[in-house]
């Protein structure tokens, strides 16, 4: 780790002395080649992850957003300057920290380090990027591809490793900067320890999203994006449905979700999750609810996929009955399961959604604009979707959460990248011109 570290802080007097316009450069390359070799990723995402084929090149796409927006750096940063009293101006520019650090979760193996490092290394940094130990293999990809678009050696790094390896990271004296993306335990925990030695952090944590839905909802729409939301990426995301809040009489609503969700085929449109702990885990909460007599009207347990025996699969489940605060409608089951809580009024809804700890995610289907509105001004969530069950902002919008889905200030992309990435100088200038022949 320390040759890592070592490696990247000798890269960066160089690397920071170019003008960003050159900075930029080698990634317009770097994104042709991941286009290139998109099937190839898509394929290794898939096989240490278990994500669909479609969902690992969506999640590698949506990636490459991040690194136009990066491309876009030159004609944002273009620095402020005002005359704040007679003769006298003041500007500001804008400095990368030095070396900065990534460390990311297992259930986007390209999408999240490509959030991180393209906005830190355009700004002029060198990064340091330790990826889940889970998912070890698409970043060495993405930084063999960084090599060939042309970046100089210890510009982008990466070390493997685990807790020991973060630790170490962010108590090396050259780390001037972290950005994290995992659960919320580690993400407080690594906040703090960060912060504590006066680093630059901003830590990403997990989720327990809210989808609200009133009689007024299409059902077929709401039916698919709901289901999408529940079980994409096999319910893997901090974005996913977790909870849905079905407002007085939704059932035709929730029927139609429950017959979309039983449509979909493990193996093919349902990839397997991330372990078998994780299975047991997800196992476990349906185990639990079944024993507390909620009414499961769908069972991913047992699944079984022909010729994938050991696969890692739980099937699309959906609870129903749930008690309000119970461990199904609390805790983030990070797997494809869904937990119906069931209320009279858009207000409990509204109040249970302000309880979570969490904030990542909220999302209400209605067809009733006005209803909408009043959903979306008060519920304490950072992204809201409106008949969107993963309401993603998309560059140049900020993706971040609030409460424990987020510790630090700002968002981890878009224009809150820049401030995170770099210092601000602030310059007063002050020329007093002499009279002299040559002048007037
Ligand atoms: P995790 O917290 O277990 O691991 C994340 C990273 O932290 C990994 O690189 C891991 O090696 C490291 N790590 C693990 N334990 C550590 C410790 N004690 N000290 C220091 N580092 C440690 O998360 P995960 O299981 O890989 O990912 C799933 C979680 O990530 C979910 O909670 C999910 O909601 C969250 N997530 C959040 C976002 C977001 O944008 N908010 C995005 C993706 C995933």
């Amino acid at each position: 780790m320390a040759e890592v570290v070592a490696a990247a802080d000798a890269a960066f007097p160089a690397w920071s002395a170019l003008p960003i316009k050159e900075r930029v450069q080698p990634f317009y390359r770097f994104k042709q080649l991941v286009e290139r070799h998109l099937t190839e990723l898509a394929a290794e995402v898939t096989r240490e992850n278990g994500k669909t084929p479609g969902e690992a090149a969506a999640g590698i796409q949506r990636g490459l957003e991040v690194v136009e927006f990066a491309c876009a750096l030159p004609n944002l940063m273009a620095s402020e300057i005002l005359e704040v009293s007679s003769g006298v101006d003041c500007f500001t520019r804008r400095l990368p920290l030095g070396v900065v650090a990534g460390i990311t979760p297992f259930n986007f193996p390209a999408m999240v380090p490509l959030w991180m490092f393209p906005l830190a290394i355009a700004c002029g940094n060198t990064f340091v990027l330790k990826p889940s130990e889970q998912v070890p293999f698409t970043p060495v990809r993405l930084g063999d591809l960084m090599q060939e678009a042309g970046f100089p050696p210890g510009v982008f790094n990466i070390v493997q490793g685990d807790r020991e390896t973060v630790e170490a990271l962010l108590d090396h004296p050259q780390v001037q900067a972290a950005a994290f993306v995992g659960s919320t335990p580690v993400a407080r925990a690594v906040y703090l320890r960060g912060i504590q030695q006066n680093k630059r952090m901003l830590t990403l944590g997990g989720a327990k999203n809210h989808l609200v839905v009133v009689p007024d909802a299409d059902p077929v729409v709401t039916a698919r994006n709901v289901t999408s939301s529940a079980t994409g990426c096999a319910g893997q995301r901090c974005m996913a449905a977790s909870v849905l809040i079905a407002v007085g009489s939704s059932d035709p609503i929730l029927n139609a979700i429950e017959a979309e969700m039983a449509l979909l085929r493990p193996g093919v449109d349902l990839g397997p999750v991330i372990s078998a702990r994780a299975r047991d885990r997800i196992v476990g909460y349906i185990d639990r609810a079944e024993q507390a007599g909620a009414r499961i009207r769908l069972d991913g347990r047992r699944v079984r996929v022909p010729g994938r025996e050991n696969g890692f699969y739980v099937g699309p489940t959906l609870l129903d009955g749930l008690e309000r605060g119970s461990e199904w409608v609390r805790d983030e089951i990070f797997g494809p399961v869904l937990s119906v809580l069931r209320v009279e009024t858009l207000e409990e809804a509204i109040a249970i959604e302000n309880s979570s700890p969490y904030g990542n995610a909220a999302s209400i289907y209605t067809t009733n604009g006005a209803v909408a509105r009043h959903f979306e001004a008060r519920v304490r969530a950072g992204m809201v979707g409106i008949n969107v069950g993963v309401p993603v902002p998309r560059e140049p919008f900020s993706f971040g959460g609030w409460n424990d889905s987020k510790f630090g200030v700002g968002d981890i992309t878009g224009r809150d990248a820049i401030t995170f990435w770099t210092k601000s100088r602030k310059t007063t200038l002050k020329w007093t011109a002499r009279q002299s022949n040559w002048m007037s």
